[in-house]
């Protein structure tokens, strides 16, 4: 299993919570206790993860997105990943949007004007402060973009170059498992894709991950991919990272 992060932008449409709104929330798997109406709550969406390759060299195959979504219905959306925090707003409903070329899911979230710090959250969310929702999510196996084989052991490189290959190499997140947990997270959005590295996962990576596929943190506040050494071994793949010398 492997932990995965990706996020991207809120929309900016203030919405008005419609009727399919407060119907989908009241209906989610673990509904509200006390039913919900339009006056209780503050909605608003946002461009989640899409088909198109991110930062890590990875990406959603098209027909899995609409799974993704229904994995999302009901998450709960914390602070900048803080698992000690309790849930601010849930994820419910949505769809699948298209956004210059690349699928998106795109679900929406609500939290509850009663709650005493609600009009905080939406003076935060409105005026830019949390520009962005972040999932994170456990799936079973990064297929590389060439030979279909699992790229942490194949002999391609994610974000190299092959001949007869369109585009640099890729792995797809096959067998979402489940949506971790949604955050609201501050950082900018990575241009060009949409998605951006969340801070913790900056200078650490959960076992697993394939490690060529390691962003850090580049002197401009871009991210970069750092350079990886493999060497084959005994049948065995080893990594090391490339360390410029003096
Ligand atoms: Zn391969």
């Amino acid at each position: 299993m492997i932990h995965q992060t990706l996020s991207g932008p809120l929309l900016k449409q203030a919405g008005i919570p419609t009727d399919e709104d407060v119907r989908t929330i009241n209906s989610l798997k673990n509904p509200p206790p006390a039913p919900v109406s339009e006056k209780d709550i503050f909605v608003r969406r946002c461009r989640l993860a899409g088909d198109a390759i991110d930062a890590y060299h990875g990406r959603f195959r098209t027909e899995e997105l609409s799974k993704l979504l229904a994995m999302v219905q009901g998450a709960p959306m914390l602070i900048g990943h803080n698992k000690r925090s309790l849930g601010v707003a849930r994820f419910f409903g949505g769809s699948i949007e298209e956004h210059e070329g690349t699928h998106y899911i795109v679900p929406g979230f609500y939290w509850l004007r009663g709650h005493s710090s609600s009009d905080d959250l939406r003076v935060a969310i409105d005026g830019g402060l949390y520009c962005e929702a972040s999932i994170s999510f456990a799936y079973e196996k990064p297929t590389c973009s060439v030979c279909g084989e699992d790229i942490r052991t194949c002999e391609h490189l994610p974000g190299s170059l092959v001949d007869g290959q369109k585009e640099p190499v890729f792995y797809y997140y096959d067998n979402v498992v489940a949506v971790l947990e949604g955050s609201l997270v501050y950082r900018g959005a990575q241009p060009g894709t949409g998605f951006s590295l969340s801070d913790s996962r900056i200078g650490s990576f959960a076992p697993g991950t394939p490690a060529n596929a390691f962003a850090i943190e580049g002197e401009e506040g871009a991210a970069v991919l750092q350079s990886i050494l493999r060497i084959k071994r005994h049948g065995k793949w080893y990594r090391a990272p490339l360390v410029e010398e003096e």
